[in-house]
This record gives C-alpha cells, sequence and structure tokens, in this order.
C-alpha cells in the first residue's frame, strides 16, 4: 500500500495534505508539466524562472522563485533526518530525492518514521500549494 495512505488513517486530520501527496505520486497534479498534457495551450514552462519545465522536481529543488520556502521547510525536514540519511540526500540528484520523498522513503509505511513523514508532507505541500495559488492568481490577474 502507497505510504500516504498508510500515513493518513495514523493521522485523518491531514486528509487533503495526503490527498496531495498522492495526486504528486501519481504525477496527476496542477503544475505545468502535467497540465500541458491535457489542456490545449497551456505550456510546460516554469513562468518564474527561465529553469525549464515546471515539474514537482523543479518546484521541490531547482526554482529560484521560491528558495526562501524551500530553505524553511527542508531544514525542518532535515533537523528529523539521520546522519545516514542527510548525508545520502545530499548527494542525490533531484530527481532522485523528489522521488524518495514522493514514495514516503520507498512506499513502505514504517511507523517510527511518522515525523518523518509529517516533514516531507509539510515540505512538499507547502511548495507545491505555494505554486498552485501563485499560478491560479497569474490567471486571473491576466
Ligand atoms: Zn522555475
Amino acid at each position: 500500500m502507497n505510504t500516504w495512505w498508510s500515513y493518513l488513517q495514523k493521522k485523518p486530520s491531514e486528509r487533503a495534505k495526503c490527498c496531495n501527496m498522492i495526486k504528486i505520486a501519481l504525477d496527476c497534479h496542477h503544475l505545468n508539466a502535467c497540465k500541458a498534457r491535457y489542456e490545449y495551450g497551456i505550456s510546460d514552462r516554469c513562468v518564474y524562472c527561465n529553469g525549464g519545465r515546471e515539474t514537482i522536481e523543479h518546484v521541490l529543488f531547482e526554482c529560484r522563485s521560491n528558495t526562501e520556502t524551500r530553505e524553511n521547510y527542508w531544514k525542518k525536514f532535515e533537523d528529523e533526518c539521520s546522519i545516514g540519511l542527510k548525508n545520502s540526500l545530499k548527494v542525490m540528484s533531484n530527481v532522485d530525492k523528489t522521488n524518495l520523498l514522493i514514495s514516503g522513503l520507498g512506499n513502505t509505511f514504517t511507523q517510527e518514521w511518522i515525523a518523518l513523514y509529517e516533514k516531507i508532507v509539510e515540505f512538499v505541500h507547502n511548495l507545491y500549494i505555494e505554486r498552485v495559488k501563485l499560478n491560479a492568481s497569474n490567471i486571473n490577474n491576466e
């Protein structure tokens, strides 16, 4: 079972956040890289930097427009990591880091990691929602 379903059973109040984690894990979300596949006339590019496609790894680790939010929540996540995990993350590519986080550290729910899951959800969800809201406000202002 997906880690986020198990996590949701332990933390029912995190329902909306878990739903977004699952959508992201299924690569079915509200970022341009996904929307461009289904909506005519939508570009898959990030409009806030010249960094390329607006994918989940772009928003989580690459985009220069949300550095402050990233650093804030990444620090909270790292504070919860073991030294081993922290060191592994340092040498991983952005795609590998994204996959590890989105899979809930490997698709198997581990009760002892619940505080870590909480920080992962906080990191991913806050960056994701901030971007979705920013995109929505830009569309409304056009
Ligand atoms: Zn960007």
